[in-house]
């Protein structure tokens, strides 16, 4: 796909001039001047032909049309064949999931296996990948087992050490006793396990805090588990959390100015999930009228990662096989219900679920395919997802103001 190209290319300039910036006597910070040849600013609904949008410092000044005078001095970078937007937002990603294939050990080979240096040194190779494929921001919704190094990733790339995008992250996400993996070792056996897990509206509150103390910037809550296909054919999923313990997660997220992501597929979890204030539903496999009517009403944002649901299925004659057919007939028609209803989708891809190897902008086909348009999509990824993320105006868009695409320092809540 050429976009993101051209955003990589645009990100990886601006990071030059940012540091040639920081090294620079304190003069006022040089002007960079783009001239884009198409501009899909991330907010308009078309795009606009021949701009030139300057950037001073970390930030854009303004974005005028190509034929406005070009102060004489200022550095220009030509990407007049080229179409220009903005850094791209991954708002499901997973940057220590690594290994979901079966033939590398699966899930389980992945915690059991790898050291923390090692899940750290394929973060860091994620977290680039992320930003080489024009993706500047990731919301990144847990680390499966290790702890809280998304949030030292994220300050590696702050402090300049390691390359990366700005990172959203949400340490070590909440589950409960039967809610999450490792599983299916010898009871006698004390498992670690991929997220915390608690009991009660007490422990909830407290797993909260813990990791709002360190560091996280949303936190995820695990409403569904397990999922099968029951006799009657239909796709039924665990529930974790009751309502009272999603509420205690949220009541104290929420009194930090940060929000809760719900991975919810359908059924029981999914309707606490919305009951209990989820500011994003993940995945929403199969949402019913009257969820996505609940969802409209209290503002939840959709985070549907349809990507990793329509490839890979099991063979059909196996339970496994009838699952993944079942999820994704079900999760096509939520999707088309929710571009009806007008609900506030975000791009997400669960990358890690998906192998690190493999391209970010995969989900954009996949949204479009579905009956999403394309100038929709790319919103999605931009605009709305900055909106989602409390940085509307500042990332996700190319208007005076907004941060220049590149890397930089996560300023909000400091
Ligand atoms: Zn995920």
């Amino acid at each position: 796909m050429r976009h993101p190209f051209a955003c990589f290319t645009l990100s990886l300039t601006l990071c030059c001039v940012a540091a040639r910036g920081q090294s620079a006597s304190p003069s006022p910070a040089p002007l960079t001047i783009i001239r884009a040849g198409t501009l899909i600013d991330g907010v308009s609904e078309a795009p606009r032909k021949n701009q030139l949008i300057f950037v001073r410092g970390k930030r854009i000044e303004k974005v005028t049309d190509g034929s406005a005078a070009v102060p004489s001095g200022s550095h220009v970078i030509d990407l007049s064949n080229a179409t220009v937007l903005p850094g791209l937002i991954d708002a499901h990603t997973h940057i220590f999931l690594w290994g979901e294939d079966p033939n590398k050990g699966g899930y389980d080979a992945n915690i059991l296996k790898a050291g923390i240096a090692l899940r750290a040194a394929r973060a860091t190779y994620a977290a680039r990948r992320a930003l080489e494929q024009g993706f500047t921001t990731l919301r990144d919704v847990e680390t499966e087992g290790a702890g809280y190094g998304d949030i030292e990733i994220k300050q590696a790339i702050e402090e300049g050490t390691i390359p990366g995008p700005r990172i959203f992250g949400a340490t070590r996400a909440i589950s409960t006793t039967g809610g999450y993996n490792l599983e299916g070792y010898a009871p006698e056996l004390e498992m670690p396990k991929g997220a915390q897990l608690v009991d009660g509206p007490v422990e909830a509150r407290k797993a909260a805090r813990q990791q709002l103390e360190h560091g996280a910037d949303w936190l995820k809550v695990y409403m569904t588990h397990r999922s099968w296909v029951d006799k009657q054919g239909k796709l039924v999923s665990q529930p974790t959390l009751t309502v009272e313990e999603l509420q205690a997660v949220v009541d104290e997220a929420h009194g930090w100015q940060k929000k809760v992501a719900c991975h919810a597929y359908n059924g029981i979890g999914l309707q606490r999930a919305l009951d209990g204030g989820c500011d994003s539903i993940e995945h929403g496999l199969e949402i019913t009228d009257a969820q996505i009517a609940q969802m409209k009403r209290q503002g939840t944002w959709y985070c549907p990662t349809l990507s990793p649901y329509y490839d890979d299925w099991a063979q059909p004659d196996t339970p496994e096989g009838k699952r993944d057919r079942a999820r994704a007939a079900v999760h096509e028609i939520s999707f088309k219900k929710a571009l009806q209803a007008h609900l506030k989708i975000v791009y997400g891809t669960d990358m890690g679920g998906i192998p690190w190897t493999e391209p970010i902008a995969q989900e954009f086909k996949r949204m479009v395919s579905m009956g999403m348009a394309p100038m929709d999509a790319i919103q999605s990824a931009t605009s709305r997802s900055a909106e989602m993320l409390d940085m509307k105006g500042e990332i996700g868009v190319i208007a005076a103001g907004a941060y220049d695409g590149s890397i930089f320092k996560n300023e909000i809540g400091k």
